[in-house]
């Protein structure tokens, strides 16, 4: 059963680099969402590689983790009703090449591993993922 939920959402460093946070924030509000917490940071590769624990055994962990601590990102947790899965929508696809009209991938997405947000994927992980950047 859906319900208020709160979801992590990351503008990552390809979309900061690019000064697109406030296009992508306006996405969010656009679409129900509220923003209720936000930080700029930039983490280091060890706090990437704990971030991105659940892909350790995948070919692009390396590049993926030296990417997300290659420069500034913006972390957010969003809440709204269903947020977790409507949010997912939003992002659209992985590989922006593929993702849906209108998401947030296919507007600003560069490649499947420059695609803008980190969207977290089931209600378990958002409680890890808000619990990872927002310990108070
Ligand atoms: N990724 C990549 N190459 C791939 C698959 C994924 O570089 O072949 C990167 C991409 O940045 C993606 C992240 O790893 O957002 C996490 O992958 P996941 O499958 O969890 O995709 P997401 O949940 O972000 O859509
Ligand atoms: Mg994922």
């Amino acid at each position: 059963m859906s319900d208020v939920e709160q979801t992590l959402s990351i503008i990552k460093p390809d979309a900061v680099e690019r000064d697109l946070q406030n296009k992508i924030k306006d996405e969010f509000i656009k679409s129900g969402f509220t923003i209720i917490k936000e930080k700029k940071i930039h983490i280091t590769k060890i706090e990437a590689e704990e971030f991105y624990k659940v892909h350790q055994t995948k070919p692009f962990y390396n590049d993926l983790c030296e990417y997300l601590s290659s420069g500034p990102i913006f972390v957010m947790i969003l809440e709204k009703f269903n947020a977790i899965l409507d949010n997912r929508e939003l992002m659209g696809a992985t590989d922006p090449k593929k993702a849906d009209e209108g998401t947030i991938r296919k507007k600003y997405g560069v490649s499947i591993d420059k695609n803008s947000v980190h969207g977290s994927d089931s209600s378990e992980n958002a409680k890890k993922e808000i619990q990872f950047f927002f310990k108070d």
